[in-house]
């Protein structure tokens, strides 16, 4: 056999094994019953709740009122769990501000609730919110499986100049936006600790 079929055979062995070479080392690694998930299965990073949060926000999916200034959005994405399960009617209650940056503390304006579908969906409409002093641009939000524990975090937007200096940013929370004719798209899959 020649060196190179050999290792090529050697090569398909450890694959099969599930031995991986990386960096020139080479070391077992535990092989993966079902596919890993699309982004990794990291739990979703918790954030401060900040002083705006109100309980009891309206379930709805879209926060859009009629004569509401801003940038329309569109949210989607899957809640699921560590193992990749999606979680079906799981709560995504989300508050952010208005275009301007301010919060409706006395009503629940750009405030509500939903629970995501039996494949683990929540779909949101609301608009871009507002940048205000000492913050970059965010949405706050609330997720939760059912009896669960609560997962506080924020959601980010990309290519925001404040995003340097805002000392709470996180860059795994940054969303994937698109621009449209509508208004932009935007996508986060949450990731539950179980
Ligand atoms: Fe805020």
């Amino acid at each position: 056999m020649e060196r190179r079929d050999f290792c090529r055979l050697l090569t398909g062995v450890m694959t099969a094994l599930g031995i991986a070479r990386t960096a020139g080392h080479v070391h077992a690694q535990t092989l993966q019953p079902t596919p890993s998930c699309p982004d990794g299965a990291e739990p979703t990073a918790r954030q401060t709740e900040g002083p705006y949060f109100k309980p009891a926000s309206p379930e709805r999916a879209s926060l859009l009122e009629p004569g509401m200034k801003g940038v329309r959005v569109v949210v989607t994405g899957v809640v699921r769990l560590a193992s990749c399960q999606p979680v079906s009617r799981a709560l995504v209650d989300v508050w952010h501000a208005d275009d301007r940056g301010d919060y409706d503390n006395a009503g629940y304006r750009l405030r509500g609730h939903q629970f995501t579908d039996d494949q683990g969906r929540y779909r949101l409409e609301t608009i871009v919110p507002g940048v205000y002093p000492g913050r970059t641009r965010h949405f706050h939000l609330k997720v939760q499986a059912p009896k669960g524990p609560v997962l506080t975090t924020q959601l980010y937007f990309p290519g925001e100049a404040a995003n340097a200096s805002d000392p709470i940013f996180k860059r795994e929370l940054v969303l994937r936006v698109r621009d449209g004719a509508e208004g932009k798209t935007a996508t986060f899959d949450f990731v539950l600790r179980a």
